[in-house]
């Protein structure tokens, strides 16, 4: 993950190393660099542009002037805005105060909501919780099956609608929006206290599944929407993800797929169009390959 611009960058500041006074021409050189790298790395342009704005800004000022490592310095504005753009702080879970908390997911279909389902059931049990899973994508035939299996990896209890069974939760009428709150009535009856909502997702936005989603959450009152998506899309994860920020409204972001060559432009996008948090990273196919995700330590990483 973000191996190509991790290199560039580097590259570019080998440049500065060693130099005593950097010169407005060497500022710009490095600036242009960035930039350069940032959208080869599919940051949206308006990012790019803000983000390099910064960086010149401070790496002309006095910071880096007087600095006695001038080339150490832009590193470290760098290092700095790069954190910001992330998102600053670590943003911990939301968890309910009294009742059990709920957690929704959304996203595109193949984001990875179903997946990741099972990775934070997991993760919450392994800190003492008791997750239970909620099959509210009805729309694919096999999601609920898929759900099942995920739940049955990870450890995880799954609240699923079983047509033709008896029990008072079971709902043949296949409503999402009923799963759900059944799920969460479920959930407070059996004792867990999390609750995480997988919902149905379609290979573009579209309004009815943007209206399901929103039927959702005024139907569960979520603590946490997160909105999951795939780190391999590249520039259409701004579009993507404003869509679904005025859709649900989401409170977090979870990157998924950041294992594969996604060049990592999402990560550093999402957060600062909307202006939410990237609070998990999804990094394979495994029940375990989840991450917090953490703004300092990757910008870090970017940087090595
Ligand atoms: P959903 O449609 O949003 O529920 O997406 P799924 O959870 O079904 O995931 C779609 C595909 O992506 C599946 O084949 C998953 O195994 C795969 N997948 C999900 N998360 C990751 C990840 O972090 N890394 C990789 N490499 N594959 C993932």
């Amino acid at each position: 993950m973000f191996n190509s611009l991790s290199d560039r960058l580097t590259a570019t500041f080998k440049n500065l190393r060693g130099k005593g006074r950097l010169s407005e021409a060497d500022v710009d050189a490095t600036v242009r660099e960035i930039r350069r790298a940032l959208l080869e790395a599919d940051v949206a342009v308006p990012v790019v542009r803000e983000f390099t704005a910064v960086i010149k800004e401070r790496a002309l000022g006095s910071e880096v002037s007087e600095a006695l490592n001038p080339g150490q310095q832009v590193v470290k504005i760098v290092n700095e805005e790069l954190q910001n753009v992330l998102g600053g702080a670590t943003r911990r879970i939301n968890l309910a105060k009294s009742g059990p908390t709920v957690i929704m997911l959304a996203g595109l279909q193949g984001a990875g909501k179903t997946t990741l389902a099972g990775k934070l059931g997991k993760w919450l049990t392994d800190q003492g919780h008791k997750p239970v899973l909620v099959a509210s994508d009805l729309q694919r035939p096999n999601a609920v099956t898929q759900l099942q299996v995920v739940g049955r990896r990870a450890g995880v209890p799954v609240f699923a609608p079983e047509p033709g069974a008896t029990s008072e939760f079971d709902d043949p009428t296949g409503d999402p929006v009923k799963v759900a709150r059944d799920g969460v009535d479920f959930a407070r009856s059996k004792l867990y206290d999390v609750v995480i909502v997988d919902t149905a997702g379609r290979l573009g936005i579209d309004q009815a599944l943007m209206n399901q989603a929103r039927d959702i959450r005024d139907a569960v009152d979520p603590d946490e929407v997160l909105f999951v998506i795939d780190a391999m899309i590249g520039q259409d994860a701004v579009n993507t993800a404003k869509a679904f920020d005025e859709g649900v409204d989401f409170t977090g972001v979870v990157l998924s797929k950041l294992d594969g060559d996604a060049r990592g432009g999402a990560a550093l996008s999402v957060r600062a169009v909307t202006g939410k948090p990237i609070m998990f990273a999804s990094t394979g196919e495994g029940v375990d390959d989840f991450e917090q995700f953490h703004p300092d330590r990757m910008a870090s990483r970017i940087l090595d």
